[in-house]
């Protein structure tokens, strides 16, 4: 029998898992059915896909640096990689301010609508707001002193910062190319081993991708809120998810004018990773398949892709930016007030800002968010505004999220000549594509 392509099997879990719990809220009991016995198998999944991302990142970057054998290479490549990031987060920031204020979403939510959304939320937003609060008390070297660990296993603990481990892992790798040939191939060819390790792993949590979807979208259909608050919020909503597709062809423009690339190449080679991002609404989560997407299907080395992909899960979030623009700039004309010029380009440097610090979980950037809104002078409280359809908005943002990785880490490929041709291993081979 023919097996079905990856993301034609995701999609179909996820079409299954919507229509399983729109049939299960027609009966009473359908909605604790779904949350006890169905939505346990989604966490399950995404913390398979975790529990991996750690030890993945800290082998392929080891390794990653490592190969690389000199640390001119490496500067050169981190310098493209981290500049090339920020190009985009910009332009992320810059379509969401212009979609926004073109379409001007929050001229159209009523006094009664805003009301009832803050009394609805405001003990959501109060939650995201504290958690908002310990970020901005920080100094304005916190973010630099973040980076690196006392710990490096308190850093890849639960609540850890995958920045940490990625400094540690670049650090390690950087040592490795330092010391003697000899001394150093015996550790080079264990984390070559324990790499394919973890590559066979997450071969394995793949074949549960399609249930785990399944399990996800129907525990958060049964959860959703009402749809009068989606209806009210149908313009903000279009306005994020514009700018999100707008900026999808950003990145399809910039992978053919760099690599020469078509967008149906880029879009196959990535749409199973662009189907979980949506599902899981984690970069992190989402990691593990990005990278052996990119690797055996977009054609980027290893070298690069081990190297580019942990860092931009990390750092590269032009959807959650896009998206701070657009809500931040939404909940100011919902409250009626007209934003500067000059607070708008504050938007920029501080939405860009907020970004790269939003972990890549869901709901993240939305405590970032509340620095945005702190910075331009509006109101917090107005994330209330917003929360009925955060979720959903979370799931299309870390769409474009992991494919603004997977973007740059081709032009980045390119740019040092390390992009060669799709190769997808034997191992893989029971999807097909
Ligand atoms: N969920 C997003 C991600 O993981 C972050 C956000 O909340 O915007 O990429």
């Amino acid at each position: 029998m023919k097996k079905l392509a990856l993301h034609w099997q995701i999609l179909i879990g996820m079409v299954l898992g919507v229509v399983f719990a729109l049939i299960m809220t027609q009966f009473e009991w359908g909605s604790t059915f779904v949350s006890n016995w169905i939505k346990p198998f989604g966490n399950i999944f995404i913390n398979s896909l975790k529990l991996i991302a750690v030890p993945l990142i800290l082998g392929s970057l080891i390794k990653g640096v490592s190969d690389l054998k000199d640390i001119s290479k490496l500067s050169q490549m981190g310098g493209r990689t981290i500049g090339t990031y920020i190009l985009t987060t910009l332009i992320a920031v810059s379509i969401g301010l212009a979609v926004v204020n073109i379409i001007k979403p929050g001229h159209s939510i009523t006094d009664e609508t805003r009301l009832q959304l803050v009394e609805n939320y405001k003990g959501d937003a109060d939650s995201k707001i504290a958690a908002a609060a310990k970020q901005k008390e920080a100094g304005p070297l916190q973010a630099l002193e973040d980076i690196v660990p006392s710990n490096i296993f308190q850093a890849a603990s639960d609540n850890g910062n995958m920045l940490q481990v990625i400094f540690f892992a670049i650090f390690f790798g950087i040592g490795l190319i330092l010391i003697p040939e000899e001394q150093s191939k015996p550790v080079k060819d264990f984390f070559d081993g324990f790499n394919e390790v973890i590559l066979k792993l997450i071969d394995i949590i793949m074949l549960a991708a399609p249930y785990g979807v399944f399990a996800l979208l129907a525990a958060l259909i049964v959860e959703a809120p009402s749809a009068d608050l989606f209806k009210a919020l149908s313009w903000y909503a279009f306005s994020v998810i514009l700018g999100l597709l707008l900026m999808m062809a950003v990145y399809t423009a910039i992978v053919f004018i760099f690599t020469k690339r078509t967008p149906k190449f880029f879009i196959n080679g990535i749409s199973p990773a662009q189907l979980l991002a949506f599902s899981t609404s984690s970069s992190a989560a989402t990691l593990p398949l990005t990278m052996e997407r990119v690797e055996e299907h977009l054609g980027v080395e290893e070298e690069v892709a081990s190297f580019v992909l942990p860092i931009g899960a990390t750092i590269n979030m032009d959807g959650t930016s896009l998206y701070q623009a657009v809500a931040a700039v939404f909940i100011a004309q919902a409250f009626g007030m007209d934003l500067s010029l000059s607070a708008q380009l504050g938007i920029i440097v501080t939405a860009t800002l907020a970004s790269i610090g939003s972990a890549a979980v869901p709901g993240a950037g939305m405590v970032m968010l509340v620095i945005v809104l702190a910075q331009a002078g509006i109101p917090e409280a107005g994330l209330a505004l917003i929360f009925a359809v955060d979720r959903p908005l979370d799931m299309c943002r870390t769409v474009v999220n992991v494919t603004g990785d997977a973007a740059v880490s081709m032009v980045v490929a390119k740019s040092v000549d390390k992009l060669g041709e799709p190769n997808v291993k034997d191992w893989n081979d029971h999807y097909k594509n």
